[in-house]
């Protein structure tokens, strides 16, 4: 019944054109490390193991002396008793991907299908230093501090042995992609203002110090690499790498080395078979695509027509959240199902037409929030996953031609199962420390998608559009955090939001506002409603009446301190006064009998996501005639 009264509420996000402060956000005293990596690595195909050399010059961009730093060695998780595999084994809903038949995968891993990431010697400016390897981390007391500003150079020998596929990175996954190479050096884990941030690698979510890299990859030449950096040597590789029209002369030897350089990355991936396809595709104005996929006659039409699809959503995410700023974007298949790195990501191929391009434009996404942006993933998954999310689902929309009126629909729905269920943590929890992996996934994806689009309800949608332009071109290349978003919405609706931050971010607090009563007065109206939840919104109010018109009520939130323009600028909009949120109830009237009107509605857009939407509507006893 309710589908009658609604007004047909386009999610038309109107881009407006508008003067980007092109000043950068100054937060205070903002300061980022930084590192730049030399690595040179061999790796053998038949044993899956690989041994190399990484010269990291890091630079002390913070307020504090140095005397210690840490590296991750994610491919340690992969061995039978790991952290990994320990809360695989308790958590109560363990990813399928790594649980098969009621048993860990990797509590079964054997000595050569583990993974291991192994240091064999370091140095500090050419003196050796002590380290311990505790699992994922490598922890080091440097000889020398560094000092506020400072620099070193540290240089490493290490070996690593790829491990059977189990999560996201892995030899011969279930597609057949040989090499599926994210996670695979030692990497510095990022010091910033909060300290260390050297988490063990247990299921999701990274922090990372951007840098330049410069990668040779030395492998059997029969192999095709695809990933982050741009190749030096093309004229040496061939393998679709060459300049269009010319071949390529490669060095005698059963061996290949790729020279790959990433300026400005904070992590580099690469991905091998001897039996990808490689094309290019240019967007105008724009980076070149790059796409490697395996010569599988079941998946060729579809990773041709995912070319295409590709330059659109490219298109797509820089126009609405800002200019993509590397030249080069890799689709690649591998992995185990969608993870985005720098400049690329690695998909699985094997799907529908609509699930490939479904998972190429959420990673793609990514590139704008969790590496161009670059929150801490870990601490604030909700503003990665969930603004990815919101980002990549308007892109599907149109990119695909859904035409969905409210193309968020399944997005609410699942956060609205998620809250229901007892289960909820709040967003503020860390990204491996969830009750149950459900949880963590609707409150990082949904939850966190939510935040945007009610956010457009609270403020407009045109609002939210600039917001997201202004926040990626006022924080890009800087770690944001919560703050940063809220204050750029702030600045760009002229509310306050610090409500609407704290009780959706950090608390598990719900929406439900009802209808109470609907009260003859005369020849007018009163309606009285209750505020059952208790996160406070700023409410839309739908009457129709009896002969078909129209017409909104807005009742501001006091706390807001001012109010969105009309959502609806065809239909008549009565401001009432602000509702104090503390005051349960709230009444207002309307300027007709109660024999008038047909029905009422709160939040036609269906954005609001309130918990219990039953009693959001009023229906006249009377028919309409
Ligand atoms: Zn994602």
């Amino acid at each position: 019944m309710q589908n009658k009264l609604l007004v047909s509420v386009k999610i038309l996000f109107v881009f407006l054109s508008f003067a980007l402060s092109l000043q950068a956000q100054n937060r205070g005293s903002y300061w980022q490390q930084h590192v730049d990596y030399t690595m040179d690595v061999t790796m053998d195909v038949n044993t899956y193991q690989y041994s190399g050399t990484q010269k990291l010059i890091y630079t002390n961009n913070s307020p504090d002396t140095l005397s210690k730093v840490y590296y991750h060695l994610y491919f340690n998780a992969f061995q039978p008793g790991s952290e990994m595999d320990v809360r695989l084994q308790s958590i109560r809903d363990p990813d399928g991907r790594m649980f098969v038949d009621n048993k860990s995968r990797i509590a079964s891993l054997g000595k050569d299908e583990m993974g291991y990431l192994k240091v064999s010697s370091l140095e500090q400016e050419g003196k050796a230093l002590s380290y311990t390897e505790a699992g994922t981390v490598l922890e080091v007391e440097l000889l020398e501090p560094i000092a506020p500003g400072g620099k070193t150079t540290l240089q490493m020998v290490f070996n690593g042995q790829v491990p059977v596929q189990i999560r996201r990175s892995g030899r011969n996954n279930k597609e057949g992609v040989a090499l599926s190479m994210s996670q695979w050096y030692p990497k510095l884990a990022e010091y910033d203002f909060e300290g260390w941030h050297a988490d063990p690698y247990i299921a999701r979510e990274f922090h990372g110090v951007w840098g330049d890299f410069d990668v040779k990859l030395t492998l059997d030449k029969n192999y095709i690499v695809g990933g982050s950096g741009y190749l030096q040597n093309p004229q040496e590789v061939g393998h679709g790498y060459e300049a269009p029209g010319t071949q390529a002369k490669r060095v005698k030897g059963k061996m290949l080395t790729w020279h790959f350089k990433a300026p400005k990355v904070h992590d580099f991936m690469w991905a091998a078979d001897p039996e990808y396809l490689h094309d290019t595709l240019e967007v105008a104005d724009g980076p070149t695509l790059h796409f490697l996929y395996k010569n599988n006659p079941a998946i060729l039409e579809n990773w041709k027509n995912l070319q295409p699809k590709t330059a659109l959503a490219m298109e797509f995410f820089s126009k609405h959240i800002g200019p993509y700023p590397y030249d080069q974007y890799s689709v690649v298949q591998g992995g185990d199902g969608g993870m985005e790195y720098a400049m690329s990501t690695l998909i699985t191929g094997e799907r529908t037409f609509g699930s490939l391009v479904g998972v190429m434009a959420h990673e793609m996404a990514h590139s704008w929030f969790q590496h161009i942006l670059a929150t801490n993933e870990a601490k604030h998954e909700w503003m990665d996953e969930g603004f990815t999310t919101f980002v990549s689902t308007l892109c599907m929309n149109e990119i695909m031609e859904e035409g969905k009126e409210n193309p968020f629909e399944n997005v609410y729905k699942s956060y609205y199962a998620l809250a229901n269920s007892g289960q909820e943590q709040p967003q503020t929890t860390h990204a491996d420390r969830y009750g149950a992996n459900f949880a963590y996934g609707i409150s990082a994806y949904n939850k966190g998608s939510i935040f945007l689009s009610q956010l457009g309800y609270v403020i407009g949608q045109d609002k939210l559009m600039q917001t997201i332009k202004k926040y990626y071109e006022d924080f890009k290349f800087t770690h944001p955090v919560p703050n940063d978003i809220k204050r750029t919405a702030e600045k760009v609706s002229g509310l306050e939001l610090d409500w609407y931050l704290t009780d959706w971010t950090q608390t598990t607090n719900t929406i439900d506002y009802a209808i109470k009563e609907v009260v003859a007065d005369g020849e007018k109206t009163k309606i009285i409603l209750d505020r059952k939840g208790l996160m406070p919104m700023p409410l839309d109010i739908l009457v129709v009446y009896q002969d078909g018109t129209r017409e909104t009520f807005y009742a501001p939130l006091r706390i807001m301190r001012g109010e969105k323009e009309n959502p609806f600028p065809d239909l008549k909009r009565t401001v009432l006064p602000d509702w104090p949120w503390a005051f349960p109830t709230y009444e207002f009237t309307v300027d007709k009998p109660i024999s008038a009107i047909s029905g009422i509605v709160i939040d036609p857009s269906h954005l609001m996501a309130d918990v219990n939407k039953e009693d959001n509507s009023y229906l006249s006893p009377q028919k309409p005639e």
